[in-house]
């Protein structure tokens, strides 16, 4: 007898497992890991096993009902595609935060969810190189983490160096497994900088927030690397001005956005001032999004999302939105 026909139907076999393609898929919750006390990852696997290629750095989008209603949210890919079977998200809980504290409250193990993706040109596959400096803030660790997995996991000879940096000790996200990685390989090299620490916490790492002295410490050839940034929108805003002031070639440099805009990250009121002083000039009808496929393009009002706007162009998949601008006056 062949020893394949020897496989149970509900085991894994490498050999005859499809993979996926971008499109839309219906997965299955199989595992949810605590990070921290804010942080939780989710773990999916296909009804049918499938293997989840896509390049390290790209995301997805979950497509959620909620009290009734359609929500589409994007989510990193954090886990590697050297761990094929499976693919996972991490999300922080958002205070107020519709799907991120749904996602926490009630997504179970055997839950099953539709998502869209992978998409994202975040990645190090199409932006490769020998030499990685990896920056992340909070929860911007998901993109970078995936890429240094696939480099750990395949035995890559890039020299990384990752920097994270995190609010406090308790908030750091995939402490361990970043230690472990930094203790077993030459080729990686961790630095933790937490703005601050709590009574009763002990830290003995980098403390306050990432400078440009501390970056030139941590990564004196700062200029010899490929930097890959993900982190809330002043901290970006931060290191590019960092990369700027020493003369980086910013050509060398990629982020991902996330795309939130809480509070605190409006804090250059000249800033504010000036954008709403640009949208004044011009009347405007609301906005215009170009989509990546098809060169299509839709105009929605200021109070819906490109994902409304994806729909109106008769879809339910999300598009890649390109561009969005506002849409003058006719
Ligand atoms: C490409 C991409 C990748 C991403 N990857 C990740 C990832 O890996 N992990 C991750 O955690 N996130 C990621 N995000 C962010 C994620 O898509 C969501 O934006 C995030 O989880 C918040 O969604 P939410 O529905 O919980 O919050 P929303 O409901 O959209 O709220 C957004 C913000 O507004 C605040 N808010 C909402 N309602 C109120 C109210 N009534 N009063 C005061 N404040 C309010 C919320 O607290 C929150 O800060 C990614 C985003 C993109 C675009």
């Amino acid at each position: 007898m062949n020893e394949l026909d020897t496989v149970p139907e509900d085991r894994l076999n490498p050999v005859n497992t499809q993979t996926w393609a971008n499109g839309r898929h219906l997965v299955r919750c199989v595992k949810v890991i605590q990070e921290t006390h804010d942080v939780k990852t989710f773990c999916f696997m296909a009804q049918t096993p499938i293997m989840f290629f896509f390049k390290p750095g790209q995301f997805v989008t979950l497509e959620l009902n909620i009290g009734g209603e359609q929500v589409m949210r994007s989510y990193t890919i954090s886990s590697s595609p050297s761990v094929p079977y499976s693919f996972s998200i991490t999300v922080k809980r958002l205070p107020k935060g519709v799907v991120s504290t749904w996602l926490h409250d009630n997504l179970r193990v055997d839950d099953e969810i539709a998502v869209h993706g992978p998409v994202g040109n975040f990645n190090c596959i199409d932006y490769s190189t020998d030499k990685a400096l990896f920056l992340s803030g909070g929860v911007g660790i998901t993109p970078v983490m995936s890429m240094a997995r696939w480099w750990y996991d395949t035995n890559s000879a890039v020299d990384m160096k990752f920097v994270h940096s995190a609010q406090t000790p308790k908030d750091i996200i995939f402490l361990k497994e970043l230690e472990l990685m930094a203790s077993r390989i030459d080729n990686f090299e961790l630095s933790i900088i937490c703005e601050r620490y709590d009574i009763g916490e002990s830290w003995y790492g980098y403390r306050g927030f990432l400078t440009k002295s501390l970056l030139e410490l941590i990564a004196p050839d700062v200029l010899q690397r490929e930097v890959y940034c993900c982190g809330p929108t002043p901290y970006m805003k931060a290191v590019r001005a960092m990369l700027a002031d020493i003369g980086f070639d910013m050509s060398r440099y990629h982020e991902e956005s996330f795309g939130e805009t809480p509070p605190a990250a409006i804090e250059d009121a000249e800033e504010s001032a000036e954008l709403a002083l640009i949208a004044e000039e011009i009347p405007q009808t609301g906005f215009c999004v170009e989509f990546a496929d098809e060169g299509m393009s839709v105009t929605i009002n200021d109070s819906e999302t490109i994902h409304a706007a994806s729909t109106k162009l008769g879809s339910t998949f999300p598009r890649l939105a390109v561009w969005a601008y506002a849409a003058p006056a006719k």
